[in-house]
């Protein structure tokens, strides 16, 4: 029943709407004005529907979205701002969903039952590749019959092309689930006596004789070499078998590289299979790459060489050394393999068409990254937590805050890992006082944050992570989705859209 008092309200409410639309105080102030240009880009903002002709999934391994917020303050301040403001490419994209990543058996996820899930649309174990729950990890007689097929393989049978990238080895767990079925993401080069499938390096070799992989590029050279042989940096095989998969690649017509010279000669015109292979295990950090392409490179190789394919084609990109850097507790070689990243999107961008390809961004899971204090503005990210400016400027004091034990701490800490202030003592016990470093000491490239809980490598963690999309059906990925989901929206643009 409406009454006096509520009739009363509404017409003030009216009242204050009006009022609204005339030119509040603030209309002319900077933050005011870059919000209402935001609203009109928002207002155009149409969705793209069609199918997708090509779809390239692109996964920054361990860059939650505290890892992601390190990167964009490190690359803004790489280019003189505070930070804060800087905008990464991928951050431009109009459509965003946040990501629960755990796996089925466990609360913090490993890469290999993330990686499945975005490739295969089913979430599962930690550990195992490329097959369901139902796996034992480890144990290959649980495997026949429970295995996943890979977005990969759906792309191949309608004849499209498909590209793997990694930093890390090519036969790890993120790049492994696009092609792989392993009951242990440790398979790389030998199985136990009795699995129907083979060890990943030999599957990633089938794929291509196969063409089910057509572009394969990363580290892990030590994987498709027999032990007793050297390759050209010195780093000997691993493979027992004696296979050289090295040589069986060039047999079935693959051009196999190793290092920059080499992928500089690739003709990625020829429709022939390519693998490079650069580094013996891992690719190097961006900080310290020397002869080897970056990722961006080899996005956009990869993206040239799959474009050959009038029918379309799936790229996955990982940048997998962003995750080896958090494990070290080493923030200054995150950042800038997450700045590479950033710089692979973007090559990704402009080397595609938006009417018709399809690019995610997004990460696998988190690290147990946290950021300290009460800092001001244009604080370096990999430094000490400078002080707030109450006066006239904005940027900081230049003065670290200090901890209750009369030290400085750095921005950026881990909860545990290699930088603890536990240090283990002679009769096996813990104990620790916090380091004092300066500013010089803080932001060099072999710093280790300050961290509590010793641990050799430090851990990922379970916390969402974001999604970034753009191109067809792109705005299905809104909200907070399960990480398999990424899979279905996927499947849903380059199949099933009209
Ligand atoms: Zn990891």
């Amino acid at each position: 029943m409406k009454t006096l008092s509520t009739l009363m309200l509404s017409a003030a409410f009216i009242a204050s709407a009006a009022a609204a639309q005339d030119t509040p105080a603030q209309a002319e102030n900077r933050w005011f004005t870059d919000g209402q240009a935001r609203l009109q880009e928002a207002l155009a903002q149409q969705p793209i529907e069609g199918r997708a002709r090509n779809v390239i999934l692109m996964i920054a391994d361990g860059n939650g979205v505290g890892t992601n917020y390190a990167t964009r303050l490190f690359h803004g301040q790489q280019n003189g701002n505070f930070g804060d403001e800087n905008v990464l490419p991928y951050e431009t994209m109009p459509n965003l969903g946040l990501v629960k990543t755990y796996n089925v058996n466990a609360q913090t996820p490993d890469s290999a039952g993330t990686g499945t899930a975005m490739h295969a649309g089913v979430k599962t174990d930690a550990g195992v590749i490329g097959v369901d729950e139902d796996v034992v990890r480890g144990d290959c007689s649980t495997v026949p019959g429970n295995e996943v097929t890979s977005i990969a393989a759906m792309m191949t049978d309608v004849g499209r092309s498909v590209g793997v990238v990694s930093t890390a080895r090519i036969t790890h767990a993120t790049p492994a689930s696009s092609y792989a079925v392993s009951a242990d993401r440790n398979f790389e080069d030998s199985v136990p006596e009795g699995c129907a499938h083979t060890d990943i390096a030999t599957q990633l070799i089938d794929a291509m004789e196969a063409g089910t992989i057509d572009l394969a590029m990363g580290g892990g050279r030590r994987h498709f070499l027999p032990e007793d042989v050297t390759d050209a940096e010195g780093s000997n095989g691993r493979r027992a078998d004696g296979t050289n998969l090295v040589e069986r690649a060039e047999s079935i017509g693959a051009t196999v590289v190793f290092d920059q010279e080499g992928f500089d000669a690739l003709d990625l015109t020829a429709g022939t299979p390519v693998l490079g292979l650069f580094e013996s295990s891992h690719m190097q950090y961006e900080a310290d790459r020397d002869g080897e392409p970056s990722l961006a490179e080899m996005t956009t190789a990869a993206i040239e060489a799959l474009s050959q394919n009038e029918e379309g084609f799936f790229l996955s990109v990982e940048a997998g050394r962003v995750d080896h850097a958090n494990h070290g507790g080493n923030l200054a070689r995150v950042v800038r393999d997450g700045v590479a990243f950033a710089e692979a999107v973007q090559a990704a961008m402009d080397a595609t068409d938006p009417s018709e390809t399809l690019i995610i961004v997004t990460a696998d899971h988190e690290h147990a990254i946290a950021f300290n204090g009460y800092c001001g503005r244009g604080t370096d990210i990999l430094g000490l937590c400078m002080g707030v400016n109450d006066g006239d400027g904005i940027e900081h004091t230049g003065e670290p805050e200090l901890a209750d034990d009369g030290k400085p701490y750095s921005v950026v800490g881990y909860l545990n890992g290699p930088g603890s202030v536990l240090i283990e003592q002679t009769d096996g016990s813990f104990f620790g006082t916090r380091p004092n470093p300066d500013q010089g000491e803080a932001t060099d490239l072999e710093y280790l944050q300050q961290a509590l809980i010793p641990k050799g490598s430090e851990t990922h963690s379970g916390e969402d992570v974001a999604v970034y999309a753009m191109g067809p059906w792109a705005h299905l990925l809104n909200g907070t989705i399960e990480q398999n989901f990424i899979f279905h929206v996927m499947h849903y643009a380059a199949f099933e859209a009209e």
